[in-house]
Formats: structure tokens, sequence, C-alpha cells
């Protein structure tokens, strides 16, 4: 996928709106428009890469500052126990192919 049809490239662009909850210098973190758990964000690089691993070699500086961010997010959001995932792969359930962490949270903060 390119980066000119891919969903959340336009949603950093701003061409689509979003519930923006938190930013870094790499990345952003919004709210995901189907919830599965009373907490859930995602939390997305700037820049446009497939996928995690892809994000890991390509630009490490980039995903510490985007674990930074989701853990940030989660312990103003959440208790403090939380997941964050990386789907990663059509058949591990990743359905936007620019990479993306969920912090998810049953036990939010009020
Ligand atoms: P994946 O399945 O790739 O790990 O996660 C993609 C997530 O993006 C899903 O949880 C889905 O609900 C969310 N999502 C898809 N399109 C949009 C959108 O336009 N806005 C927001 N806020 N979330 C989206
Ligand atoms: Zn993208």
């Amino acid at each position: 996928m390119t980066t000119e049809n891919c969903i959340f490239c336009k949603i950093i662009s701003g061409e689509i709106p979003a519930t923006l909850v938190a930013e870094s210098t790499h990345a952003i973190a919004f709210n995901d428009i189907a919830p599965k758990q009373p907490v859930h964000v995602l939390v997305v690089p700037r820049e446009h890469h497939s996928n995690v691993a892809e994000l890991a070699f390509e630009n490490p500086e980039a995903l510490i500052d985007l674990v930074q961010l989701g853990s940030r997010v989660a312990s103003e959001l959440s208790t403090g126990s939380f997941r964050f995932t990386f789907n990663t792969g059509e058949a591990a359930g990743q359905t936007v192919f620019h990479a993306h962490g969920h912090i998810t949270s049953r036990t939010p903060k009020n």
C-alpha cells in the first residue's frame, strides 16, 4: 500500500478526522474508531512503515518514541494495567498496513 491511499497517513495529514489523545515528535495517539475495550487508543508513527517490524529496522528512534508515547497515554488513561499490541501481518489480524500499536485496557482511570 502506498502512502497516498493509507488511512493513517490521511489521519496524520488531517485529511480524515480522528480524536487526538496525545502526540510526540515521531508519533500520534488517537482513539480507535471501533473500541474493543474501555480504553482503546492507537499509537501511530508519523512516517509510513508497513508494520512495527519494518519501523524497528528503518527508524528505531521513532519506535522508541512511539512506545514512550503509548506508555504515557496508558498511564494517563488506565490504572496502569494495559496491553500494547502490534498485529503484524494479515493472518495475525492486521488490517491497516501503516505500523500502529493498540493500547487497550479494561481498567480506565476514572
Ligand atoms: P489492526 O487490525 O490493523 O491491528 O488495527 C486497525 C485498527 O484501526 C482497528 O482497530 C480499527 O478499528 C481502526 N481503524 C480503522 N479505520 C480507522 C479510522 O478511520 N479511524 C480510527 N480512529 N480508527 C480506525
Ligand atoms: Zn501510512
